[in-house]
């Protein structure tokens, strides 16, 4: 489903991609490890054209992502109606899940399928009802962000991003900002999507969980794909230093 090839990216002089390659095939969990500012967080955003990215091309489903390749090597960035429409496809969920504080639960769910996409209210509500159900979170349809628990939001936020219905759910550590006590919830939530076949790319430093719920892990430092491999092979039998060593820091 995705296929990322050899991709780069600077932000000025500082290049924080290189030639990264990785492949996600539908219905597979890829988590993505490593240390603070190795590029994880920065390669998610460029599979829904939130970054820009300089050099090679990531494809969605064949359909390359904000970039056109031209005949003659030029590159040229798609129309906004383009990547609107990918966007459509890739659902993404951050650390803050920055839900709309002035509409409710249900609102947060419906407002981007009925008044972005023009989908009628009906059928948009019934899915996002299923949804809530999903995430345990219908007896609170018509509460406002400010009267849930982080992890509850979180939650929600997940469940907003899959009315669209997506081909593809990206996670930016989307724990990281909880309580301790609310992690498991929106992990529980998240291994319940993988049971059901969604395909995802989960940027994670939780290592227990990302062995858990993965079909792969790749793990990043310094902006380069270092090792990737089954969560076996990358928990249990780390080939490369520099992952042996970011593991002993979790044991
Ligand atoms: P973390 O686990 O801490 O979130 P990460 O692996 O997700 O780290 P990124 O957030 O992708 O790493 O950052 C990769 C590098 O790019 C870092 O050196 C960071 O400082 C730099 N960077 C990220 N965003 C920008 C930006 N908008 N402008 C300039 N540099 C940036």
């Amino acid at each position: 489903l995705v296929v990322i090839d050899r991709v780069g990216k600077s932000f000025g002089p500082v290049e924080v991609l290189k030639e990264v390659s990785l492949t996600v095939a539908a219905g597979d969990v890829l988590s993505l490890i490593g240390p603070s500012g190795s590029g994880k967080t920065t390669l998610l955003r460029c599979v829904n054209y939130l970054e820009t990215y300089e050099r090679g091309l990531i494809t969605i489903a064949g359909e390359s992502v904000g970039i056109e390749q031209l005949p003659d090597g030029r590159r040229r960035r798609k129309s906004d109606r383009q990547i609107a429409a990918l966007r459509a496809q890739v659902g993404m969920v951050f650390q803050h899940y920055n839900l709309f504080p002035h509409l409710d639960v249900l609102e947060n769910l419906t407002v981007a399928p009925c008044r972005v996409h023009g989908e009628a209210l009906g059928p948009v509500r019934e899915r996002a009802l299923a949804l809530l159900e999903r995430v345990g979170l219908a007896d609170k349809r018509h509460r406002y962000p400010s009267e849930l628990s982080g992890g509850q939001q979180q939650r929600v936020a997940i469940a907003r991003a899959l009315t669209m219905q997506p081909r593809l759910l990206l996670l930016d550590e989307v724990t990281s900002a909880l309580d301790p006590e609310l992690v498991g919830e929106v992990l529980d939530v998240i291994t319940s999507l993988a049971a059901d076949g969604i395909t995802m790319m989960i940027v994670t430093h939780e290592m227990a969980f990302a062995r858990e719920v993965s079909t792969s892990v790749a793990f990043m430092a310094e902006g380069r794909l270092i090792e990737n491999g089954t969560p076996e092979a990358i928990f249990e039998a780390p080939h490369h230093e520099r992952l042996r060593s970011f593991m002993q820091r979790y044991r």
